[in-house]
């Protein structure tokens, strides 16, 4: 069975072909700047990445471009959208509706409509693409999951705001959390690399990317997760302040004149190490910069170190224990300097990471010491993957 994975952003869509019978990648790519001009960025395994500037006035043309490439008949990996027996898309939001995976059915699609308030970037241009598919392969079976499902099984201890509870029942504000799919993946493969049940595990998955989250997992259910109703709460984050105190937002729409969609946009897009540092919301840059002495840069490193730590202790005690901590995402995976120095404050824990094993790259890997009592494992997400399993398993 060929599975096709789409994310689609507001002017953006990235896909993923995948062959289920050895869960193979066979191509996969990114349609940018859609509804601007439109760009095509296309990877087959073995082969050199190409790309394509193409007219994009739509995600309707985005999507028709993408078969046309996966069906060219010098770059394509299918002879016929038939091939294709099911598509699967990541769904940001899934509100307290959705607790797994779904089969898109006009229901379902009136649903993630509905809860579509709750993430006003991330939901409508998910329906785009699904809609989009729909008109491009009628008939094919498309199935919707969600960044939010692994969370519902939060208690309510951990999901409730202390805010009037009838702004809850009223309007559903609580804590759903977001990157799912990525701390369930890699909360399971640290349970394989440990061989041991996942059931008899407490693992805190932090997931360090652009956006950045943390996820106590007791017994392979998210117990508590730093997001909240949106991706803002939580980690400092590239771009995202992460926690403040909420009276932060009435002063500075106060004292600088901003409305809604302003302190949004600041706390959204300007804030996190880009904010604090003024150098970049990239890790990479950061690193450099502090390196060669610049002091705010150094600043923005240490806050997000020191809040990452500070999230790992709160899990720990809440759950009682910790037998692991998984890194992954772009940071988690690859920024040595950020994860030696988060382990560095956990000694009392019993974290002890081998200094030559941290320095690896690329594979998933258990990068304690021997005797350490809490097992650091560094593993490699893979969103596409859940995507096409789940999908595989509904249709
Ligand atoms: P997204 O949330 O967009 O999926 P990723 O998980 O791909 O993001 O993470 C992207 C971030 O990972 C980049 O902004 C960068 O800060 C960081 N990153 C990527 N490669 C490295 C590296 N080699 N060293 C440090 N940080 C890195």
């Amino acid at each position: 069975m060929k599975v096709l994975v789409i994310n689609c952003g507001s002017s953006s869509l990235k896909y993923q072909l995948l062959d289920m019978r050895d869960e193979s990648v066979l191509a996969k790519g990114l349609a940018e700047r859609i509804g601007i001009d439109g760009r095509l960025v296309h990877e087959r395994p073995g082969h050199e990445k190409l790309t394509f500037d193409l007219d994009m006035p739509c995600h309707g043309a985005a999507i028709s471009w993408v078969m046309d490439t996966l069906m060219h008949a010098e770059h394509g990996v299918i002879k016929d959208k038939d091939e294709i027996e099911a598509i699967g898309h990541r769904v940001v939001h899934g509100g307290e509706t959705f607790t797994k995976s779904a089969l898109i059915t006009p229901e379902v699609e009136k649903a993630i409509e509905d809860v579509s308030e709750l993430a006003p970037l991330h939901n409508p241009p998910n329906l785009v693409g699904i809609r989009a598919c729909a008109k491009e392969m009628p008939g094919v079976p498309q199935v919707a999951v969600f960044d939010t499902a692994f969370h519902q099984t939060m208690p309510e201890k951990a999901y409730l705001y202390a805010i009037d509870y009838a702004l809850y029942e009223k309007h559903k504000i609580r804590r759903y959390g977001f990157h799912g799919t990525s701390h369930m993946y890699v909360s399971q493969q640290a349970a394989e690399l440990l061989g041991r049940p996942i059931g008899e595990l407490k693992v805190i998955t932090c997931h360090l990317g652009n956006g950045a989250s943390v996820c106590a997992v007791d017994g392979g259910k998210s117990v508590d997760t730093s997001m909240g109703l949106t991706p803002l709460e939580g980690l400092t984050m590239g771009t995202r302040s992460g926690d403040i105190d909420p009276a932060v937002v009435s002063f500075v729409m106060e004292k600088e004149g901003l409305n809604a969609q302003q302190i949004n946009d600041l706390l959204n897009k300007k804030s996190g190490v880009l904010g604090l540092s003024g150098v970049s919301s990239d890790f990479r840059d950061i690193g450099a910069a502090a390196k060669e002495g610049n002091k705010r840069a150094q600043t923005a490193l240490d806050i997000y170190v020191y809040n990452v730590v500070g999230y790992i202790g709160r899990y720990a005690a809440n759950m009682g224990g910790l037998d692991a901590i998984v890194f992954t995402a772009g940071v988690g995976e690859n920024d040595t300097y950020v994860r030696e120095r988060v382990c560095e404050y956990l000694g009392f824990l019993g974290v002890d990471i081998d200094p030559a094993l941290n320095a690896k790259r690329g594979t998933a890997l258990d990068i304690s010491k021997p005797n350490a009592k809490v097992r650091v494992l560094v593993i490699p997400t893979n969103e596409e993957l859940v995507i096409a399993r789940d999908t595989k398993a509904i249709v």
